[in-house]
């Protein structure tokens, strides 16, 4: 496919392959921007700033609905794009696509939403006889950042509420998954969104990223990706907005009041979705020792009916990662938590980017398969002996993005949603679970800012304070 830039569909200096993870079958290839492309989608963007801010917001919201129609009219070729360049089995690509139709529908609606406040100036010294009342603006181009493993409903939810809100936006999609991005453009287009308002920018991040992270003409950037990649764009940025969605190693805690069918039916079902690469899956399973070995003989046979192969297929339950080589520094790990005495469990080892569904037990918290985020289909158990200890392990990381606890005991539930450092928390359910209209972002350095598109439009807007000296 060609990239968008200035309301044409463009090739780039070169181009790059967009590789089946299943198969390594060359399915399409990208063009790579140039910096002289860069800057021409950014003059055009500060002309789309201009214009998206005349459209009204009720004709934002028309656009944005429009959008969300043709995504439906056309979810199966979305889900099966998503299938062929992520990986992703082909059920979850369909639920994907259901998901990014309502976040588009979301910031759709809270294009009618951008309110303002007025501000009782007369209760200060001093303030009387005037009027004073906020004003919500966009804040102008907006620079989307997307990972590879959610390759449309992340992208969507930074370009819907960019757009609700009244800004132009360019869209920098992940180049192992940039197809899907690339066809949610040209479906934005489709809907009537000014060909100023949303451009789609391909090629890899490390020739262009800083050089769009830097430009001044930006005003705010939403980034999603790894922690290092984010600490690099805030680097770059410079004085601009920045919402960071960034990494974790989740934390899942199973108490000895636990209903135990549930938390290892949760563990399987929050662990290895997308073969283990998603920001909230389930890593580090801190369980309290009087319970651990009926935990682990309740996991090990549903993990072990996990089967793996083509994504495409019904029966996969888990497809391969997004490159062979992150299988392999998935095994890698795994061999190495071994080797410093972890228990294999079931799975370990990988056949191309197919990594086996992987449980490992007796894991310490300082090897890497705990310390560091994994993304890969290997959760590790470790046995912890008072709610304490496993608050405390479970706050033993820089990270804190999700974090999960499986008790009957309201007091210990509590507990932990008071003293676990984690923007997400959930209680009797594992910690990969998000409805796309909630407050979502990380705390530490799992990042900063929250999306949803409610909260995104606020993140992707800026506020005017009016201040009316009046005379009588
Ligand atoms: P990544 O390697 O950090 O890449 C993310 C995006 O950043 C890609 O578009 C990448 O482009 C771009 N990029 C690379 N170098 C850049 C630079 N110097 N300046 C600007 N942009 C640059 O992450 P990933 O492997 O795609 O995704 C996995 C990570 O995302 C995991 O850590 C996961 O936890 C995190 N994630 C977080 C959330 C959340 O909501 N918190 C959700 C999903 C994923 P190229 O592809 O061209 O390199």
């Amino acid at each position: 496919m060609q990239m968008l830039i200035a309301g044409q569909w463009v090739d780039g200096n070169g181009t790059i392959p967009v590789i089946n993870p299943f198969d390594n079958a060359e399915i399409d290839a990208i063009p790579k921007a140039t910096a002289g492309d860069v800057d021409r989608a950014m003059a055009f963007a500060v002309e789309g700033a201009k214009r998206m801010r005349r459209i009204s917001g009720y004709e934002r919201y028309r656009l944005l609905m429009r959008a969300a129609e043709l995504m439906d009219e056309q979810s199966g070729d979305l889900a099966e794009t998503i299938t062929l360049e992520e990986g992703k089995i082909i059920g979850e690509s369909r639920g994907e696509v259901a998901r990014a139709i309502e976040t588009m529908i979301g910031s759709a609606e809270e294009a009618k939403r951008l309110g303002s406040e007025v501000v009782p100036l007369d209760g200060a010294s001093g303030g009387g006889n005037r009027f004073g009342f906020t004003l919500r603006v966009p804040c102008g181009v907006v620079l989307a950042i997307t990972p590879f493993n959610f390759p449309l409903n992340l992208v969507v939810h930074k370009v819907g509420p960019a757009l609700a809100g009244g800004n132009s936006v360019i869209i920098k999609p992940a180049t192992d998954t940039p197809l899907t991005a690339l066809k949610l453009a040209r479906i934005l287009l489709e809907a009537g969104v000014p060909e100023e308002g949303v451009q789609c920018l391909t090629g890899s991040g490390g020739e262009i990223g800083d050089i769009l992270a830097s430009d001044p003409r930006v005003r705010k950037i939403s980034f999603t990706g790894s922690r290092d990649i984010g600490e690099r764009i805030c680097r770059t940025a410079g004085l601009k907005k920045v919402t960071m969605e960034l990494g974790s190693n989740a934390p899942l805690i199973v108490l000895p009041d636990a209903d135990l069918e549930k938390a290892s039916h949760a563990i399987t079902a929050t662990g290895f979705a997308n073969a283990g690469q998603v920001c909230i899956s389930a890593q580090r399973v801190l369980t309290h020792e009087s319970i651990y070995g009926d935990l682990i003989d309740a996991l090990k046979p549903k993990v072990e009916a996990l089967s793996t192969g083509n994504p495409l297929e019904q029966a996969t339950k888990v497809g391969p990662m997004v490159r062979a080589s992150d299988a392999a520094r998935v095994a890698e790990w795994v061999d190495e938590a071994e080797d410093q005495g972890a228990r294999l469990v079931t799975g370990g080892g990988c056949d191309g980017a197919i990594h086996a569904p992987t449980i490992l037990a007796d894991v310490r918290p300082e090897m890497r398969i705990s310390r560091e985020e994994v993304f890969g289909p290997a959760v590790g158990l470790t046995p912890v002996e008072t709610v304490e200890e496993a608050i405390g392990l479970a706050n033993d990381t820089n990270y804190g993005l999700s974090a999960a606890i499986f008790t009957e005991n309201l007091e210990n539930a509590m507990k932990f949603a008071r003293e676990v450092d984690s923007g997400n928390i959930h209680i009797n359910w594992g910690s990969q679970w998000r409805a796309d209209l909630m407050p979502y972002g990380g705390l530490k350095e799992s990042g900063f800012g929250k999306e949803g598109p409610k909260y995104a439009v606020e993140e992707m807007t800026e506020t005017k304070m009016v201040v009316m000296h009046l005379q009588g």
